[in-house]
């Protein structure tokens, strides 16, 4: 009993460790992107002439940028989210069966939140409102 609890909370070590250096990766990655931003922003703020190709270039990167860096976000409050999962011990259990979600799985998703056959059952469901929103529309 003693030695699972051991290799149990060693598991949560080694994971806390992972997901810590995931996370300053991906921060790493939004304070460049940020900054890039900012200094484009600034530099075509400062030019006097601007023509509407240059704007049209501009807006294009602009919104790349901003879109990768809500994805990065968005990573980043998953990867937060699993932090405090761990810390409460309920990381690495299904949401929806409570069932322990394999090892495998988290190695490949460390943020995912339910087991394989509820994800599949869970985006079977998504298909399907989706569909319905479309045949609605
Ligand atoms: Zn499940």
């Amino acid at each position: 009993m003693n030695k699972t609890t051991t290799e149990t909370e060693r598991q949560s070590d080694v994971l806390r460790a992972l997901l810590l250096e995931r996370r300053a990766t991906l921060q790493r990655e939004i304070d460049r992107l940020i900054a890039q931003h900012r200094d484009q922003h600034g530099h075509f703020q400062d030019s006097s002439v601007l023509d509407l190709e240059d704007m049209s270039l501009r807006d294009a990167t602009a919104a790349q940028q901003i879109a990768l860096l809500e994805a990065r976000t968005r990573q980043r409050i998953q990867l937060d989210e699993a932090l405090r999962r761990l810390d409460e011990g309920t990381y690495g259990v299904c949401e929806d069966c409570e069932e322990p979600i394999s090892a495998g799985r988290l190695r490949a998703l460390p943020f995912a939140r339910r087991c394989v056959a509820c994800q599949e059952q869970f985006e079977v469901f998504e298909r399907i409102v989706q569909r319905e929103d479309r045949e609605e529309a």
